[in-house]
Formats: C-alpha cells, sequence, structure tokens
C-alpha cells in the first residue's frame, strides 16, 4: 500500500523523458542536449546570432549515462501497483532510432544487466506474487498485439490467421515463460517485416499483462493490468518526398500518435470529454486511461545534431501531455 500513497502524491499522469547516448563511434561533443538537472531538460538551438536553449520540464529526466536498472527502479512503484488492483500504461514515444524499444525490451543481444522494462517489470512481479504467497495467490496471464495502420494483430499466435482482436490470453507462471512468449511475440512481428521492411517501427506493439490476485483470508478477488506500449516512431514524414502505402502508414501513425496525446492532454486538463474513439490503440485501452488507472508517457529522444527538429518536435508532444 506504501507503494500506491508514493504514487498518488504525484497524480495519475506523469512524464518521462530518456535521451539516448550517442552511438559507438560517434563524437558526443555535438550534443543537442546542452545540460540535465533533475526534472529538466536543456536543449540548444542554434540561431542566426550565436547560442539559443529551450528547457522542458518534466516528472524526470535520464541522460545518456541512466543504466536499464536506474530506469526500472524508477518505475518500479508504479509497476507494483498492479498487485493492488491498478490498471497501469506505460507508452515508449519518440522518433525511430530514439531507443524505444531498448527502454522496453532492450538491445539485440540481450543480457540480465541490459534487459528493459518488460523483462524486469514480469520479473518483479513474480517475485512479488512469491513474497505475498501466504497471504495472496496470483494469476498473470499476457497478450501481445500489434497496431498497424488501424488494424490489430494478435502477436502470440502461432499458426491460422493473424487478424484476431481478440488477442489469445497465456498464463505464465515465471520469468522464463514470458521470455518465450515474447520470443513468439518478436518472430510473429519479424513476419510481417518481410513484406514492408521495417514494419516494427511503424507499427505500436503492445504487452499487457493481466494480474488476478485472491486475498486468501477474506476471498476478495482484485484485478489489474498493464499496457506496456512501444509506440510506432514519431517522426514527421514528407508529404512530397512519400507516396502510396507509405504515406497510408504515416497518416495513421500521426493520427492515432495525435489522438493519443490528445487523451492523454484532456485527462490531465481533468477535461471532462475524453476523446477515445480516434484511434484504435485509444479505444483498446480505454478501460486503462483514466479513472483510477496510472500512465507514464516516457518521451525518447536521440542527442544528434541532425535529430534537433523532431527532439524539439518530441520534446513539445510531451510538455503538451504533462
Ligand atoms: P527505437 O526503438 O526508438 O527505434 P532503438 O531502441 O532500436 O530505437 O535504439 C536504436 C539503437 O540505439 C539500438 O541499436 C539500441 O540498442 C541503441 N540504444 C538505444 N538506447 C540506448 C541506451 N540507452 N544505451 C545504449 N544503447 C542504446
Ligand atoms: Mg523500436
Amino acid at each position: 500500500k506504501l507503494y500506491n500513497q508514493v504514487q498518488d502524491l504525484k497524480g495519475n499522469i506523469r512524464v518521462y523523458c530518456r535521451v539516448r547516448p550517442f552511438l559507438s563511434g560517434k563524437s558526443s561533443n555535438l550534443s543537442t542536449v546542452d545540460h540535465i538537472e533533475e526534472g529538466n531538460i536543456t536543449i540548444n538551438i542554434p540561431s542566426k546570432n550565436g547560442k539559443g536553449c529551450k528547457s522542458f520540464t518534466f516528472n524526470k529526466v535520464f541522460g545518456q549515462s541512466a543504466t536499464q536498472a536506474e530506469v526500472f527502479s524508477d518505475m518500479q512503484p508504479l509497476i507494483r501497483s498492479v498487485l493492488d488492483g491498478y490498471n497501469v500504461c506505460i507508452f515508449a514515444y519518440g522518433q525511430t532510432g530514439s531507443g524505444k524499444t531498448y527502454t522496453m525490451v532492450g538491445p539485440k543481444e540481450l543480457t540480465e544487466k541490459n534487459q528493459g522494462v518488460n523483462y524486469r517489470a514480469l520479473g518483479d512481479l513474480f517475485m512479488l506474487a512469491e513474497q505475498r504467497k501466504d497471504a495472496f495467490r496470483y494469476d498473470v496471464a499476457v497478450q501481445m498485439i500489434e497496431i498497424y495502420n488501424e488494424q490489430v494483430r494478435d502477436l502470440l499466435v502461432t499458426d491460422g490467421s493473424l487478424n484476431v482482436p481478440d488477442a489469445n490470453l497465456m498464463h505464465v507462471s515465471s520469468t522464463s515463460d514470458v521470455i518465450d512468449l515474447m520470443n513468439l511475440g518478436q518472430s510473429n512481428r519479424a513476419v510481417g517485416a518481410t513484406a514492408l521492411n521495417d514494419r516494427s517501427s511503424r507499427s505500436h506493439s503492445c504487452l499487457t499483462v493481466h494480474v488476478q490476485g485472491r486475498d486468501l483470508t477474506t476471498g476478495t478477488v482484485l484485478r489489474g493490468c498493464m499496457h506496456l506500449v512501444d509506440l510506432a516512431g514519431s517522426e514527421r514524414v514528407n508529404k512530397s518526398e512519400v507516396t502510396g502505402d507509405r504515406l497510408k502508414e504515416a497518416q495513421h501513425i500521426n493520427k492515432s500518435l495525435s489522438a493519443l496525446g490528445d487523451v492523454i492532454s484532456s485527462l490531465s486538463q481533468r477535461n471532462p470529454h475524453v476523446p477515445y474513439r480516434n484511434s484504435k490503440l485509444t479505444q483498446l485501452l480505454q478501460d486503462s486511461l483514466g479513472g483510477q488507472a496510472k500512465t507514464l508517457m516516457f518521451v525518447h529522444i536521440s542527442p544528434e545534431p541532425d535529430a534537433l527538429a523532431e527532439t524539439i518536435s518530441t520534446l513539445k508532444f510531451a510538455e503538451r501531455v504533462a
């Protein structure tokens, strides 16, 4: 219960930002990030008369040297509240290459140290369930879906139709069960990618964890669920450069990311009308956005100067929903 008190003080919507380090071989002298101070990040904006700066304020900012363990430990109270019956949504937002998948899943070569939030969250839930086993019986099940061009695809189906709206619910009882399922989901995601190159950056993927806990003395059942969403790349495409399918994809992404931004900003402004129905993603997550549910918008930025325009646009999006 302590976890929830800590969270309630912060409110139900919070916004974090993470800066990816320079990828190997590149100089770090040219970072667009001037400095980070607690929840503030200051970006260098070159102008005609020399140097300009702009600062943005969030609940938390992680610099280039933040480890996966540090990032997770900050999110841990939020994730643990699922065991107390809360619904939680965590969104990774940012342009392609900014580190969304790194935060949520990890790098290609996964080790225990560089595992992302998805693995750590499940591992932590199983550990807590074990610690509480004399008082509670927990049942954990996961779903994994992808939304591409406003269509939902179940990533945990190995054969047959891949367009299943009511995605398979897989019961899991250990971290290794989860790793197996996530591998299955990733490989099903890759199946789509052969037809359209790098589809993963143009679709939203969502790992949903359902937790049901029964109090062994009172018989009371608590249900909570957590959606861990790796969003499609937020980069704007130049309409004069893309046509056909690529333009259609870009328009779907644009529409769904702005619909998500609209939902979160109307929730944070306590606006009575929340426009859930404007995208597939917000429709699917409606029960976990708003009310008692907790939301974390985790935006990612790249430090390179050539990403400056996207960096500013990402930070503005984040500022709007905060
Ligand atoms: P996105 O999912 O936003 O397109 P990725 O997570 O794939 O971006 O990151 C792009 C590249 O940068 C990958 O090679 C990834 O391993 C690396 N990377 C991203 N964030 C970090 C980080 N915090 N530390 C080390 N490498 C990172
Ligand atoms: Mg990615």
